[in-house]
C-alpha cells in the first residue's frame, strides 16, 4: 500500500482455519539493535529523545535500524559510537524481541555492551538526542514501575540484569 523512506504499509488477504476470507494490515521494518552499555562505574547509557509518533520524549537506551545486509553487531557498535560517542570492548547478545507482533515483522536485537570507551558522537542529521547516565539498579527499578515504558529498554535491562 505504501513504501516510505523505511517502513512498508502492506495489506494482504488472508484465509483463516475455517475457510473464511479476511485482510491483514501490517508494516515491514528492516530490525534494529538496541544496546545496554554499561559504563566501568556501574552506569546504563541512556538517551533522552523526542519521539514523534506519541509527540513526547521517552527515557531510552541508544538503539539504531539495520542498513541493507549489515550485520547486527556492526550495527550496535556503529549506533553506540554515533548515538553516544562510546567504544565497547566487549559485546554480549541478549536476545532478540519482536516487539509489535500484531502489526509489524519489526524485530530488535538487544546487546550488552561493556568495557566502554569514550569518543566522539556524531549524530545523524535529524537527529537530536541528549545522552546521560544513570545507576543500573535505578534504570531497573524505573523500567520495573513503569517510569520507563520503552519495550526495548524494558527487556534490556531485565535480560541484562541476568547476566551480571
Ligand atoms: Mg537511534
Amino acid at each position: 500500500m505504501y513504501r516510505g523512506g523505511f517502513l512498508r504499509l502492506h495489506r494482504d488477504v488472508v484465509s483463516l482455519p475455517d475457510g473464511s476470507q479476511t485482510a491483514r494490515e501490517y508494516v515491514r521494518h528492516p530490525g534494529a539493535v538496541g544496546m545496554v552499555a554499561l559504563t566501568a562505574d556501574g552506569k546504563v547509557v541512556l538517551e533522552r529523545q523526542y519521539r514523534y509518533p506519541l509527540r513526547r520524549e521517552f527515557v531510552e537506551i541508544p538503539a539504531g535500524k539495520l542498513e541493507p545486509g549489515e550485520p547486527h553487531l556492526d550495527t550496535a557498535k556503529r549506533e553506540l559510537l554515533e548515538e553516544t560517542g562510546y567504544v565497547a570492548a566487549r559485546w554480549t547478545r541478549l536476545g532478540v524481541v519482536h516487539n509489535a507482533i500484531g502489526y509489524s515483522d519489526e524485530a530488535i536485537e538487544l546487546w550488552l555492551a561493556t568495557g566502554l570507551e569514550a569518543r566522539e558522537a556524531r549524530l545523524d542529521q535529524g537527529e537530536f538526542l541528549e545522552v546521560f547516565t544513570l545507576p543500573f539498579d535505578e534504570v531497573l527499578a524505573m523500567a520495573a514501575d513503569g517510569r520507563i515504558s520503552d519495550v526495548k529498554t524494558i527487556i534490556g535491562m531485565f535480560w541484562a540484569s541476568g547476566r551480571r
